[in-house]
């Protein structure tokens, strides 16, 4: 025990020393952190003013990540599963009516000025959408990637050209067969994600297109060429043709819808069709400035229609300025139809916190006609699986090149709730037909402030092609 007393004594003075020792450690310790984080300061500094004399955006961590991300997709690292396997040709059974796909815009001006970052990574067919985030010490940076897969995606440097090559020629192809068959594409997306711009695109691209397809076309001097073009604003009907005129929307006995008086005016040549349509955007965008109701909140729908006279010769062209009313509709027969809906900003549906009232109530608008058009286009999947099998699988999008005839299916779509709304009770023709191909644009922003919509966006696309859970039974 007495030398135990010693031994304490002796580390006793010893402690005092290294206590003295400890703290100089520390010290250093403490020393060689802070110069640590000044030099890594400086560091990020350094490559952040080098970032923007390269014009490279803000957060250099997150932009490094992102960039990682990309190096290691292109050398084929192994991803995490991806949601819209479905729509992403994984060779199972799918339903040949419908294509997803999606288009990203480039940054913009603004964006770029704010020094946001790009955080959506194409790689066709698939998209990633990298959300930067912190961990709860509120310090560590990560990515949290979340991964998709469509018929096909493109990427900021798609040309209009392209898209139109590869998804809506193959609809003007499937139009000129006639047969009552429909066409439709939707451009779904936040607003300023770029879904006038591709419609523009697309429509100019598709009136030369279907032209010189009429050329060889058995019926090409019977053939008359009508378009039609009307904007749903708050679930009530404006045609854009006719000075925005407020029109009624009736369903007859044979559960045929029909907006009544609206006006279809012929065209003659391609160029007569796309200077209709750009009328129309015209009217749409200059009408909404001066009445505070902008675009953003509204669905454009245009419609190409291709008719063949029934028993009477065609009536002579109306002069352009003169807005005539069409001739009854039973007098032609509808060889086919396309039609072009550039939708109302997605974001538009969540706007339901909004202080004024109407905006509310039409936000609520929004929402009920974004879902219904989802439900529409989800039991057309079903349906057109359920269809003739494919036989020609390859060239087109379409994995079946086949359709039957006639018009409005008979039997058909009697379980697609179209009624919903007033944007698919107008679209009803587009759901019910036996023959019928749907293209779906979801265009999303690059932007990092615009990630929310952007996976919004491409969640929704990415549910169209699956099967509802629990598909209604008819009637
Ligand atoms: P939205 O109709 O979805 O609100 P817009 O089509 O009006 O969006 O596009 C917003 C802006 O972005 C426009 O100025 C448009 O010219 C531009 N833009 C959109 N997509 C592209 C693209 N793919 N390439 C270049 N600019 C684009
Ligand atoms: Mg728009």
């Amino acid at each position: 025990p007495a030398s135990s007393d010693a031994d304490e004594k002796k580390p006793g003075k010893a402690k005092k020393g290294g206590v003295v020792e400890e703290i100089e450690r520390l010290r250093q310790q403490r020393e060689q952190r802070r110069r640590k984080m000044e030099e890594d300061r400086k560091t990020k500094e350094d490559e952040k003013s080098h970032n923007e004399a390269m014009g490279l955006p803000g957060d250099v961590d997150f932009q490094r990540m992102v960039t990682q991300f990309r190096t290691d997709s292109k050398s084929g690292k192994a991803l995490s599963p991806i949601m819209g396997q479905g729509a992403g040709g994984k060779g199972s059974s799918q339903a040949v009516g419908i294509w997803v796909c999606v288009r990203k815009r480039p940054l913009n001006d603004k964006e770029v000025g704010r020094r946001e970052i790009d955080t959506v990574t194409v790689v066709n067919p698939k998209c990633h959408v990298h959300e930067c985030k912190f961990k709860v010490d509120g310090i560590t940076k990560f990515l949290e990637n979340h991964h998709f897969a469509f018929d096909r995606t493109f990427t900021d440097s798609t040309p209009t050209q392209s898209l139109h090559e590869c998804c809506s020629r193959p609809l003007v192809d499937f139009a000129l067969r006639g047969g009552g068959r429909r066409a439709t594409i939707f451009a779904y997306g936040q607003t300023g994600s770029g879904k006038t711009y591709t419609m523009r695109g697309m429509q100019s691209l598709l009136c030369s297109d279907l032209y010189d397809g009429l050329e060889g076309n058995p019926h090409k001097d019977d053939l008359d060429v009508s378009v039609s073009f009307f904007e749903i604003y708050g679930g009530r009907v404006y045609d854009l043709l006719n000075n925005r005129q407020r029109l009624q929307v009736l369903e007859d006995a044979k559960q045929e819808v029909q907006v009544q008086g609206l006006c279809e005016r012929p065209a003659k040549n391609a160029k007569d069709l796309h200077d209709i349509i750009e009328y129309g955007h015209s009217v749409r965008t200059t009408k909404a400035t001066s009445t505070n109701a902008d675009s953003s909140r509204s669905h454009a729908v245009c419609c190409i229609a291709l008719k063949l006279p029934r028993t009477t010769p065609l009536p002579s062209p109306p002069e352009r300025k003169q807005l005539v009313p069409q001739p009854p509709p039973d007098k032609f027969t509808v060889y086919s139809k396309l039609t072009l809906v550039d939708l109302a900003g997605s974001e538009r549906a969540q706007d339901t916190r909004h202080h004024n009232r109407a905006r509310r109530v039409e936000a609520a608008e929004i929402n009920r006609s974004l879902l219904a058009l989802k439900e529409c286009i989800r039991a057309l999947a079903v349906e057109s699986s359920s269809g003739p099998p494919a036989s020609q699988a390859g060239a087109s999008p379409w994995a079946s090149p086949s359709g039957a005839g006639g018009g409005a299916g008979g039997g058909s779509g009697s379980h697609i709730p179209f009624r919903a709304s007033k944007l698919t009770m107008v679209l009803r023709e587009c759901f019910v037909c036996s023959a019928s191909r749907t293209l779906m644009i979801a265009c999303v922003s690059p932007g990092m402030a615009s990630a929310d919509h952007t996976l919004n966006t491409l969640r929704y696309a990415a549910r169209l092609k699956e099967t509802p859970d629990s598909p209604q039974p008819a009637g």
